[in-house]
């Protein structure tokens, strides 16, 4: 068994295999450093059927393994990092965010799910320099925005000492330079979270109890619909 998101569905399943692992041939191996292929890392293919029961279709993954440490590849793939085809590329939506910081966040997440972790990141970055901006600092620099986001009681201490987190970690949603930094899927995924908390915290959940206060207010009044008198025939809102 191995779990990823399936190319198909979109939901994240196990991936039971049906065909074993074969080899390829060399031509499709990684290349040395000296472009020759790497005899000790050969390639090895199987299918997979998505559990879904509403799916079940079929998905091959990959994996080069390393020759002198390798076990049977039967046992060996599910230990294994895959890559997959076909690869769903993610989309959430983010309703209550401002349209373009929405679009951009969505964008992060499409990358970073086909495992473009660099383009996910300096979206997520992107992401949250907007978010300050949106909400009026003007401080230069992501964590001294997310400090002024804390600062101004938009967010919570937990929130930016998380970032702070992060950034001890290695990776930061706050690190300058994207060029020169390895940035693993991983990493990514963690920076990713810590924007959709960020979202969540600025824009979603304020509008979300700003909402159930409108819905409360509207009950009080006797405004809420089902609690009014049916229309006259030919009256009232279509
Ligand atoms: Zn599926």
């Amino acid at each position: 068994m191995a779990s990823t998101i399936c190319g198909w569905c979109g939901d994240r399943t196990h991936m039971t295999m049906v065909l074993d692992p074969y080899e390829l041939p060399p031509a499709v191996w990684p290349t040395d450093r000296s472009g020759s292929r790497d005899r000790d890392r050969p390639v090895y293919m199987a299918a997979f059927k998505c559990s879904n029961e509403n799916c079940e279709r079929l998905s091959v993954g990959w994996t080069s393994l390393h020759r002198p440490t390798m076990g049977h590849p039967k046992h060996q793939f599910p230990r294994e990092r895959l890559e997959w085809e076909p690869v769903k590329a993610r989309r959430p939506e983010f309703p209550d965010v401002p349209e373009q910081i929405a679009a951009t966040a969505s964008e992060a997440h499409a990358c970073l799910s086909i495992g473009a972790a660099k383009g996910a990141v300096a979206l997520a970055r992107a992401v949250v320099e907007a978010t300050g901006k949106a909400k009026g600092v003007a401080s230069i620099g992501i964590q001294s925005k997310i400090n002024a986001l804390r600062d101004a009681q938009i967010i919570s201490p937990l929130t930016a000492a998380t970032s702070e987190r992060i950034r001890k970690d290695g990776n930061s949603i706050a690190h300058g330079d994207i060029g020169d930094e390895p940035i693993s899927v991983d990493d990514a995924t963690a920076i990713l979270e810590f924007m959709d908390e960020l979202l969540d915290e600025v824009f979603q959940r304020p509008a979300k109890l700003q909402r159930l206060q409108q819905r409360g207010e509207e009950r009080k009044a006797g405004n809420l619909p089902g609690q009014q008198l049916p229309p006259a025939p030919g009256g009232g809102p279509a």
